[in-house]
């Protein structure tokens, strides 16, 4: 089961120790080719961030199969603290593809999140506090309208 919900694009060329594409934009510089097919295709992506594969498949270079992240998080997300695998739904039955994937920080940790919810989320906190608020202007006129 993967989260993606397109082919991966597999690099057939020469890849590093840790199994990732490598090639050499300038000698004696390596590069992971996901990378530099991701800055082709999206622009500048930040020197501490790594793109991580949604796919786990290293050789992928699908830009679509890519999240960036920070390095401290994607070191976190391979250490196995925090696993990708096995889910490709959210506990509310949201798809959980690239698109619908952001990356939060609970208390310094990485974590997934389901975007759809979130906005679910969000919209049921403006509507609470936007109730509690009323309230609190009805309260005050109620205490000094007499
Ligand atoms: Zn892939
Ligand atoms: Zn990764
Ligand atoms: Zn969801």
């Amino acid at each position: 089961m993967s989260t993606v919900d397109s082919a991966c694009w597999i690099w057939l060329g020469a890849t590093d120790q840790a199994g990732y594409g490598r090639v050499y934009p300038k000698p004696g510089k390596p590069r992971g080719y996901h990378r530099v097919v991701w800055k082709e295709l999206n622009g500048h992506i930040d020197q501490n961030m790594d793109l991580h594969h949604l796919c786990e498949n290293k050789r992928c270079y699908n830009p679509k199969h890519l999240l960036p992240v920070g390095r401290v998080a994607h070191m976190y997300i391979h250490s196995g603290g925090y696993t990708w695998r096995g889910k490709n739904k959210c506990r509310r039955g949201h798809p959980l593809t690239v698109g619908n994937i952001r990356v939060r920080f609970s208390k310094g940790y990485p974590m997934r999140v389901c975007h759809v919810c979130e906005n679910i989320k969000r919209a049921a906190w403006r509507k609470e506090n936007r109730d509690h608020c009323r309230k609190q202007l009805r309260d005050w006129r109620a205490r000094n309208v007499h």
